[in-house]
C-alpha cells in the first residue's frame, strides 16, 4: 500500500508534536497554522485526512475556499476544552467528518480514528474517479448517439428522395453539424472536370446548388487515390478559399468507383479534425453516393420509359405489353384506339379489358403453348389485324397487331379472280381432254402420235389437278362447302387408309393403321377431312424410297386427338420444313425433279384443319422420313 499524508490544522501549533509521536510508520504529515496556509497546503498537497485542532475562536480562513478544497477529504476534529466557536461547527456541516477526539487524546483513539478516516479517503477518491469516468463515458456515448443519429436520420432521407439536389444539401448540411465546422462542400466529378455541387458556407444559413467548375488538388487527389485527405495546416480549397483545416471524404458507388468528395472545412478556428469524425463523415458519403447512384439509374430508367412511351404513342401497330400474369402494362395508341383502353386498365388482366375472344385465346395460348403465337382478329368495324405474341423472359408478353384489312381484301379480290378463271378453264380444258382421249378411237395412231397424246394427256391432267386444287383451296377458305357435323376421325383415318394401300402396293409399299379402341369423334366436314388424309398420305408414298414404310396413326387426349402420317420418305430439311405449307412451295432437290405436283396439297391442308379451328405441324429429318400430324378439338359422342 502506498504510504498515507495527513494535514494538521493547529492555530497555536501545540497539539502538533504529539500527533507526529502517535503516526503509525507509513503515514508522513505536514502542518499548517493559518487559514490560508491550510489552503495552499490542501492545493500543494496530496492530502489523504485532515486534523483540525479546533478552540471556541472562530476558523479564520477564506470558508469558501476551505469548503470546497474539503468535500472530499475525511476530516477529524480535535477539540480544545473551551469547545468549538459555533460558526465554525456551521462551516463544517456536510464535509465528511470522522470523527471527534477531545483533548487532550490518546494515541489509540487518535490511530482508530486515522485509520477510519484513511479508509473512507480510498473509498472516497475511488468513488470519485468512477463517477467522473461514468460522466465522461455517458458524454462521449452521447455523442455517438447523436451522431449515429445524424448519419441515420441522413441515411433515411436520402433513401426516399430521388431529387438529388435537395439530398446533397441534406448531406453537406448533416456533415458541417456533425463536425461541428465552419464550411461544408460536394464536389462531383463529371467526365475529366471537377464541379462544386453544394457549399455550406458558416455566413450563409442554407446550403447553396452550385454548378461551378472548380480544380481542387486536394479533391483530384482524393478521387484518384479513393482515400480520405485530413490536413491541418493552411490549403487552397475549391471555393478559393484558403483553409486552416480540411477533412475530405470520397463519395464511391457500390462499384467502388469514386465520383466525388464530401468536404467539411475550417476557416477561421483553429479545430482539428479527430479519426471519429472520419468514421462519421464516410458513413454520410457512403450514403450520399448511394443517393447519387440511386438517382442516377432513376433518371436512367425514365429517359428509357419516356423512349419506350414516345415509341409506343408513335406506333402505328396495336401493341399491348402485360406482365407474366398477362396484366395489362403499358400500350400504344393504337391499341387504346381499337380496344378502348384507359389509364384505369392498367394492372388488370386482358380478359377484363379486352373484348375480343381471338385476343383473348392468343393470350391463352402462349400460357400453354411455345414461346410465339399468332392470330388474326377481326374487329366489329370489319378491321383484321394480324396479332403476332412474344413471350419475353422476366417481362412478361407483347403482342404486336398489324393491320392487313387492306391485304385480307386483296387476298379476297386475288381468290375470286383466281376461282371464276379457273372455273371458266375447267370446261374447255374437259372438252380439250375428252377429245385428246377419243383421238385413238377415230383411227389407229402411229407410235409417236401415241406418245404425243399420252404427254398431251399427262399435261391436261396436272392441269386439272392444279386447277382442281385452286378451286377447292378458294373455297376452302371462302368458306364454302364446309358443312360441319359430328363424325367419327376412328374410322374417316381407317377408310382413308384402307383406300391407298392398293397404290402403296403398287409401289411395293406397305400402310401400316395404328388407332384406339374407342371411337374418336371430333365436329368437322367428312370431305375436306378425308382430303386432308388423302393429301398427306399421297405425299408419304410419293416422297418416299422404293420398298419404304407408311404409318397413319390417331390417338386423343382429354381435349384433342392428334392424327399423324409418318413415312420413311427422303425427309425434309429445316428451311423448307418453314414453307412446305405455302401455297406452290416444292422444295428443289434431285430426289423431287421427277414427282409430279402442284404445290397446294399442303396449303390445303392446312386451311382445312385451321378452318376446324385445329393446326398442323411437321417433323423430318433430311434422308430419314417425316412425321405430317394435325389436330383437332375432340367432342362429346352425338346424343
Ligand atoms: P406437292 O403437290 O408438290 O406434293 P404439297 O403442298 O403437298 O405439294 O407439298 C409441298 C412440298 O413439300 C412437296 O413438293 C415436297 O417437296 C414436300 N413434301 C410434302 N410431303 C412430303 C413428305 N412426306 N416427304 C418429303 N417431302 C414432302
Amino acid at each position: 500500500m502506498d504510504s498515507n499524508h495527513i494535514l494538521i490544522f493547529d492555530e497555536t501549533a501545540g497539539t502538533f508534536p504529539k500527533i507526529i509521536s502517535s503516526l503509525p510508520g507509513d503515514v508522513t504529515a505536514a502542518y499548517a497554522t493559518t487559514g490560508s496556509d491550510l489552503v495552499t497546503a490542501l492545493d500543494e498537497q496530496a492530502v489523504d485526512a485532515v486534523v483540525l485542532v479546533l478552540s471556541s475562536k472562530a476558523l479564520d480562513a477564506d470558508l469558501h475556499a476551505l469548503r470546497s478544497r474539503l468535500e472530499h477529504i475525511p476530516l477529524i476534529l480535535m477539540v480544545e476544552d473551551g469547545g468549538v466557536s459555533p460558526a465554525t461547527l456551521n462551516d463544517l456541516i456536510g464535509l465528511p467528518l470522522q470523527g471527534v477526539l477531545p483533548l487532550p487524546f490518546s494515541a489509540e483513539e487518535f490511530n482508530a480514528l486515522l485509520e477510519q478516516s484513511l479508509t473512507a479517503r480510498e473509498m472516497l477518491s475511488q468513488g470519485k474517479e468512477i463517477s467522473e469516468a461514468l460522466t465522461e463515458t455517458n458524454r462521449r456515448l452521447n455523442a455517438r448517439l447523436q451522431e449515429i443519429n445524424t448519419v441515420y436520420t441522413v441515411g433515411k432521407s436520402v433513401a426516399s428522395s430521388l431529387d438529388i439536389d435537395e439530398v446533397l444539401a441534406r448531406v453537406v448540411m448533416a456533415s458541417v453539424n456533425i463536425t461541428q465546422a465552419e464550411d461544408g462542400v460536394i464536389i462531383l466529378k463529371e467526365g475529366d472536370r471537377l464541379f462544386v455541387r453544394v457549399s455550406k458556407r458558416m455566413e450563409h444559413r442554407f446550403p447553396q446548388r452550385l454548378h461551378d467548375a472548380t480544380t481542387d488538388s486536394v479533391a483530384w487527389q482524393v478521387i484518384r487515390s479513393g482515400r480520405p485527405a485530413m490536413l491541418h495546416r493552411e490549403t487552397k480549397i475549391a471555393t478559393g478559399l484558403v483553409v486552416r483545416s480540411l477533412l475530405y471524404v470520397p463519395l464511391q458507388t457500390p462499384g467502388a468507383d469514386t465520383i466525388g468528395i464530401l468536404g467539411v472545412v475550417n476557416r477561421l478556428k483553429d479545430a482539428r479534425f479527430t479519426e471519429h469524425q472520419l468514421f462519421t463523415l464516410s458513413s454520410i458519403a457512403d450514403f450520399a453516393a448511394i443517393a447519387l447512384e440511386n438517382a442516377r439509374l432513376f433518371s436512367a430508367v425514365e429517359a428509357e420509359r419516356s423512349r419506350l412511351g414516345a415509341i409506343l404513342e408513335n406506333a402505328v401497330e396495336a401493341i399491348i405489353v402485360t406482365d407474366a400474369a398477362d396484366r395489362l402494362w403499358l400500350w400504344s395508341e393504337t391499341a387504346a384506339e381499337i380496344f378502348g383502353l384507359d389509364s384505369d386498365a392498367r394492372g388488370q388482366s386482358v380478359g377484363a379489358c379486352i373484348d375480343y375472344s381471338d385476343v383473348r385465346e392468343l393470350f391463352d395460348k402462349t400460357l400453354q403453348e411455345e414461346a410465339m403465337v399468332h392470330a388474326e382478329v377481326e374487329l366489329r368495324d370489319g378491321r383484321v389485324y394480324n396479332a403476332q405474341l412474344t413471350t419475353v423472359p422476366d417481362v412478361g408478353r407483347v403482342a404486336v397487331m398489324q393491320e392487313i384489312t387492306h391485304l385480307k381484301e386483296l387476298d379476297r379480290l386475288k381468290s375470286e379472280f383466281v376461282s371464276t378463271v379457273s372455273h371458266d378453264l375447267r370446261t374447255p380444258l374437259t372438252t380439250i381432254q375428252g377429245y385428246v382421249e377419243l383421238l385413238d378411237r377415230v383411227g389407229p395412231l402411229n407410235e409417236r402420235q401415241t406418245d404425243f397424246v399420252n404427254r398431251a394427256l399427262s399435261s391436261l391432267n396436272h392441269i386439272t389437278d392444279l386447277i382442281s386444287d385452286l378451286l377447292d383451296i378458294g373455297r376452302i377458305e371462302a368458306g364454302y362447302d364446309l358443312e360441319m357435323k359430328a363424325l367419327r376421325m376412328d374410322e374417316l383415318v381407317r377408310t382413308t387408309a384402307e383406300a391407298a394401300v392398293v397404290q402403296a402396293q403398287s409401289q411395293g409399299m406397305g400402310i401400316s393403321v395404328d388407332l384406339p379402341d374407342g371411337p374418336l369423334w371430333t365436329w368437322g366436314n367428312a370431305r375436306r377431312l378425308r382430303q386432308v388424309l388423302d393429301n398427306l398420305i399421297s405425299n408419304a408414298l410419293k416422297y418416299n424410297r422404293p420398298e419404304g414404310w407408311v404409318g397413319v396413326r390417331a390417338e386423343c387426349d382429354d381435349e384433342h386427338i392428334v392424327v399423324s402420317v409418318s413415312d420413311s420418305g427422303i425427309g425434309i430439311s429445316a428451311e423448307d420444313q418453314a414453307q412446305i405449307f405455302e401455297r406452290f412451295y416444292r422444295v428443289q432437290s434431285p430426289e423431287t425433279e421427277d414427282v409430279q405436283g402442284t404445290g397446294l396439297g399442303l396449303a390445303i391442308v392446312k386451311s382445312v384443319v385451321e378452318k376446324h379451328k385445329g393446326r398442323v405441324w411437321v417433323e423430318s429429318t433430311l434422308g430419314e422420313g417425316s412425321t405430317f400430324a394435325f389436330l383437332l378439338p375432340l367432342t362429346n359422342p352425338p346424343a
